[in-house]
């Protein structure tokens, strides 16, 4: 195909059937985060479908990844592989597009079935978020491959097996694979059901503290106590005072204490912040350092800290604003109005961006009520964007510099 025939040819190039028995036949594979056996079927099954693609599939190890017990032990947590695909590496121009394989719900979850809401929706797990986006991915890059210049360029494609819970095992992979390419793709569903994408992003960071105290009998000596309770509460005060405009603090859980008779000597804290911007991200950083070095000395206890933030904020520069402006201007081309909005919500696009490489995060299907047995696909948006990213690559492939 000539790189500028007709850009609604491409649409006639797109086997929307074939996409369609795909997704339904992914969705039905349950690739619950924590489903080791399931995410290994998926990888299997991902690896064949894009070995139809020009390039070297390859499925990664996951990274070692640790998390805190409530008993404050450190332990680590297993993960599925990952798949990446390399096509022509030696390209002067590449891109990177990303999705993962993992969903929100468990092997023993009650939503695992695919059905039909009416002649053009479906509803099923991970239907939208996002075995129809990786599907996407699949079926834009064949026909991306049948269009005059596309072997000029190169790309990447990166599948991982643990989004959902913040790509703490695909993190470093994710970062490496974006560095030096010329854009990104990643296929979350669109922000909204008519196709809006989301625009710039809030971060994200969890965290993890430990405090270690010193127990003694509560009536006999308290005084030789350390009370890790007392001390973590402080704690608590003291971070959620650094909430702000540009940064939410939620702290979550305290775990430990011990019987009322026991000055308790554990006690895990859990939280949760939301930066808006990296200055918030990097003073929080700071703030937290100075709380916990005060808290370990004002109550004499020890303290380890685990976690931080998975997923840096992620704004608009003018070089991904351009980006954004192309896949406007591609989707009017193929008669599909596209906007965008910002949004609270974190995903891998985050990472990419990062990098300083220019990533729109929503160009995967169109559907909603992610996260909720109520997870809906529209069916003719699988053929629609996956001629959008299409004609978005082959415009990328040919043009100036973002
Ligand atoms: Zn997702």
């Amino acid at each position: 195909m000539k790189p500028d025939s007709a850009p609604q040819a491409l649409l006639d190039v797109i086997d929307a059937d074939a996409m369609l028995r795909e997704v339904q036949e992914w969705a039905a594979i349950n690739t619950g985060t924590a489903n080791i056996a399931g995410l290994d079927t998926m990888a299997g099954i991902l690896a064949d479908a894009f070995s139809a693609l020009p390039g070297e599939v390859e499925l990664v190890e996951p990274a070692t990844v640790t998390a805190i017990s409530g008993e404050g032990r450190e332990f680590e947590k297993p993960h599925g592989r990952h798949m990446v695909l390399r096509v022509r590496p030696e390209a002067e121009r590449r891109f990177v597009l990303t999705g993962h394989m993992d969903t929100v719900f468990p092997g023993d979850h009650p939503f695992q079935e695919v059905s039909w809401l009416d002649d053009e929706t479906i509803n099923g797990p991970g239907t939208a978020d996002m075995k129809g986006g990786l599907n996407v991915i699949l079926h834009a890059l064949k026909t991306f491959e049948t269009i005059e210049g596309a072997q000029r360029v190169g790309y990447d494609v990166m599948i991982n097996s643990d989004e959902e819970t913040g790509s703490l095992a695909s993190r470093g992979l994710i970062e490496e694979l974006a560095r030096g390419k010329y854009a990104a793709l990643t296929y979350e569903p669109s922000a909204l059901p008519d196709g809006t994408l989301a625009h710039a992003r809030g971060g994200t960071g969890n965290y993890s503290i430990t405090i270690h105290g010193r127990s003694a009998h509560a009536g006999r000596n308290p005084q030789d106590g350390r009370n890790a309770i007392v001390a973590a509460s402080d704690l608590v005060l003291r971070i959620a005072a650094l909430a702000g405009d540009d940064i939410t603090v939620n702290p979550a859980k305290i775990e430990g204490g011990s019987a009322n008779n026991v000055v308790p000597d554990l006690a895990v804290l859990r939280f949760n912040i939301r930066p808006k911007s990296t200055e918030a991200m990097n003073r929080f950083d700071g703030e937290l350092d100075r709380a916990l070095a005060a808290i370990k000395a004002e109550h004499e206890v020890g303290i380890h800290r685990h976690g931080g933030v998975t997923r840096p904020p992620k704004p608009v520069d003018a070089k991904a604003q351009r980006l954004f402006d192309l896949v406007k201007s591609c989707g009017a081309e193929l008669g599909q109005k596209i906007g965008w909005q910002p949004t609270g919500g974190v995903c891998d696009g985050n990472n990419i961006a990062a990098t300083g490489v220019p990533v729109v995060d929503t160009m995967g299907v169109r559907g909603g009520a992610i996260h909720s047995p109520d997870e809906f696909m529209i069916v003719p948006s699988l053929r629609e964007r996956a001629a959008l990213s299409a004609r978005v690559l082959a415009r990328l492939s040919t043009g100036d510099h973002l």
